[in-house]
Parts: C-alpha cells; sequence; structure tokens
C-alpha cells in the first residue's frame, strides 16, 4: 500500500505556513500582517472574564447560530455603512466562523466543488488555490496588471468565459496592497450574475479597517448585488489573530446555505466569548489603526525615497522591491534581526508595518544591506 494513503493529489506537498522563526533570532517580526499592538490589560482582563463565565458552561454545546456575536459583528459593520450609505448590516446577514480561512473553505464547500470553478486574480492570497484544492474545486487565474490592479475589462471577459462559481478577490488585496475601486466590484457582481446558475463575488476584506481615506468598502454594496460576499476578520485591525475569528457579510439566503456545510457546533463558546469581549472594546483595540495607517504611508515614502519600486498599499503592509536576489537580500536581512516575507512577483519583498521602533529597526537594517550589497535592480543601473 502507499502509506499514508493520502488523495493523490496532495501527496508530497508542504503544508503552507509563512516561516516561523524565533525571536532570539529574530526580535523584529514583520512578515505576517499581524498588529503589532496587543490587547490592553482591561481588554485582556475583559476578555479572560468572559471566557471563565464561558468555562462553565462547557458541558453544553455552544450557541450554533452564535447570534449574540452575529448581532455585534452587525452593529460593528453598520460603522462602516450608516453613515455613507444610510443602511444597517443586520444580523442575519453575518455568518462568522474560526478566522476568514474558514469562510473562504465554507463558502467553497458550498458553493464549489468538482465541476465548479473559483477564480482570482494573480498575485494574490496564496491560500485560495489550496481552498479550491481541498474542496476539489477547479482554479483558474487571471492577471493583475503590473501596478497590480485589475484591467475591468479583460477581467469581466475572463469571467464571461470561465464562468466561475466564486470568485475571490482581496481588497486591499495581499500581498500587493492594492484596493479595487467600486466599479471594478459591481461591475464583477453584474458579470457573474450573467451565466447560469450564476457565481459569487467574495471581496476579502481582511484589511479593510486600513484602507486610505476616501476608498470605500464593497459593503456598501451590498443592496445592490445578491452575489456579493464582504468577508473580514478580528485578526488583522482588531489585534485579535490568535482568537481566531472571521466572517462574511452577505445576502441572508447566502448565510444559510454555509449552515449546511458548517461542521456542527463550530464555533466554540470560548470562542464566540472572547469576540464578543473584544468587539466591547472595538475603539480601543482599533485605535492604533490610524497610527499603523501612518507609519505605512511614511515607510512608503521612505523605501521609495531609496530609489526602490513600492506598490500603492491601503492595507499594514508594503511590498517593495525590486531585488535581483530577493532571498538573498531576505536572509540579509534576517541576518540583522528582521524578518520579513519573501512573497509576491519575483524580485520583491513584503514588510508588514509594526512599531516606529521596530521599523526604524527595519530601515536601519535595510539601509546596511543595500549600501554593503547594492542589490537591487535600480541600484546597480547608474
Ligand atoms: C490575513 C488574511 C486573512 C485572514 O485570515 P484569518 O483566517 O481571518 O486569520 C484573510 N485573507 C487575506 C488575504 C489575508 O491576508
Amino acid at each position: 500500500m502507499v502509506f499514508p494513503p493520502l488523495r493523490e493529489e496532495l501527496r508530497g506537498l508542504a503544508p503552507y505556513g509563512a516561516p516561523q522563526v524565533s525571536l532570539e533570532r529574530a526580535p523584529v517580526q514583520l512578515n505576517t500582517n499581524e498588529n503589532p499592538y496587543g490587547p490592553s490589560a482591561a481588554c485582556a482582563a475583559d476578555i479572560a472574564e468572559a471566557v471563565r463565565r464561558a468555562a462553565t458552561t462547557l458541558n453544553r454545546y455552544p450557541d450554533r447560530e452564535h447570534v449574540e456575536l452575529r448581532e455585534a459583528l452587525a452593529a460593528y459593520l453598520s460603522r462602516d455603512t450608516e453613515p455613507t450609505r444610510g443602511f444597517r448590516v443586520d444580523p442575519a446577514q453575518v455568518w462568522a466562523a474560526n478566522g476568514s480561512n474558514e469562510i473562504m473553505l465554507q463558502l467553497l464547500q458550498a458553493f464549489g466543488g468538482p465541476g465548479r470553478r473559483a477564480l482570482s486574480f494573480a498575485p494574490t492570497y496564496s491560500m485560495y488555490p489550496e481552498y479550491a484544492r481541498d474542496t476539489v474545486t477547479d482554479w483558474v487565474q487571471g492577471h493583475r496588471e503590473d501596478d497590480f490592479t485589475l484591467d475591468l475589462d479583460r477581467a469581466r471577459a475572463l469571467v464571461l468565459e470561465q464562468q466561475p462559481s466564486v470568485v475571490l478577490l482581496p481588497s486591499p488585496n495581499n500581498p500587493t496592497g492594492t484596493a479595487l475601486p467600486p466599479e471594478a466590484v459591481g461591475m464583477l457582481c453584474e458579470a457573474a450574475a450573467s451565466y447560469e446558475p450564476g457565481g459569487l463575488v467574495v471581496i476579502d476584506e481582511a484589511y479593510g479597517e486600513f484602507r486610505r481615506a476616501g476608498t470605500p468598502s464593497a459593503l456598501e454594496l451590498l443592496p445592490e448585488h445578491r452575489n456579493l460576499v464582504v468577508t473580514r476578520t478580528m485578526s488583522k485591525a482588531f489585534a485579535l489573530a490568535g482568537a481566531r475569528l472571521g466572517y462574511l457579510a452577505a445576502d441572508p439566503a447566502i448565510c444559510d446555505a454555509i449552515r449546511i456545510v458548517r461542521l456542527p457546533y463550530h464555533l466554540s463558546a470560548v470562542t464566540q466569548a472572547a469576540a464578543l469581549a473584544a468587539l466591547r472594546h472595538a475603539p480601543e483595540l482599533l485605535g492604533k489603526v490610524d497610527d499603523l495607517r501612518a507609519e505605512r504611508d511614511r515607510t512608503v515614502e521612505s523605501l521609495r525615497a531609496r530609489g526602490l519600486t513600492v506598490a500603492d498599499s491601503d492595507a499594514n503592509f508594503v511590498l517593495f522591491g525590486t531585488f535581483a536576489d530577493r532571498h538573498a537580500t531576505w536572509e540579509q536581512l534576517l541576518e540583522r534581526g528582521v524578518l520579513v516575507r519573501e512573497t509576491g512577483p519575483e524580485g520583491w519583498l513584503r514588510v508588514s508595518i509594526g512599531t516606529p521602533e521596530e521599523m526604524m529597526a527595519f530601515e536601519a537594517a535595510l539601509t546596511e544591506v543595500l549600501t554593503q550589497d547594492p542589490l537591487t535592480e535600480e541600484a546597480s543601473t547608474p
């Protein structure tokens, strides 16, 4: 026998994961887009108290429909829709799971599957093809332009040609930081509604809270497009990656459909309690988002001032390059205690926005690397 008798298409594959390097070797960790600011002592105490109370009921299964949490998440999302578009997100339009990664998987379990297609535009989040593979959904990939935006005519043509059941698009995009204009979202929703049985357009707003002023959220378009799904997470802006809580907003019929494929009681009572307590501290947890946005804009300018190429970013990370041997640059930064991410198109590196001290350490290390060994293509051209 073949041991273990794994699905053929999974044999020999490595599990996904950014390299995890010890804090001793890399005191400055800027590789997974986490929020560098942890919860305050008061917030941590409130989460602990909520979990303590939940602990007294752990003999029972949790609320399968996580009603209270959906209400709190709907109220939170309504802050993005009520002032601009005058509508509130209804709790029946919200669904939560263990990270937005589980949300994507549930969406593909319900709407993808054998004989169906999922489509995205590269460069994009490296997990999407894995969810497609795991749900036996065919994977089709279009391409972004050289500046990482979408050419709307080409994108529409590809959707009409491939007729995907699910279109997955992060906005802001990971790893480039590029946000989609609302016209793009509307056009893709219309294209995906124009064939039978139609497709969902999933706008992954994992970094939505970091978008620059004037960039609207796709949430605003929910009343106009039944096939639009907007996903969010508490992992990034909310500084709660360790709690594993992601969610979506969409037509209630889409939430209902997901209930068919979700595992029973997928969201533990502990997770629900922790997320609810954290949501009560939203202003505090989100308080650092503006600082991080300012630090991002400063980083973009500073990297450009060195002659590097830097993608415009609406997220809490910056894609920069280009390096003749990016792996060598990545290693030289690591030797100086700074861990960034080797991702995106060949030649580019991605740095997450940390505290001002961490960004100073990153820039100091980068200065050493660039002056000692001018590896950038730009730097080597006179
Ligand atoms: C980080 C990230 C997520 C969030 O994943 P969680 O499972 O919620 O932690 C989702 N989408 C993209 C594009 C991301 O970069």
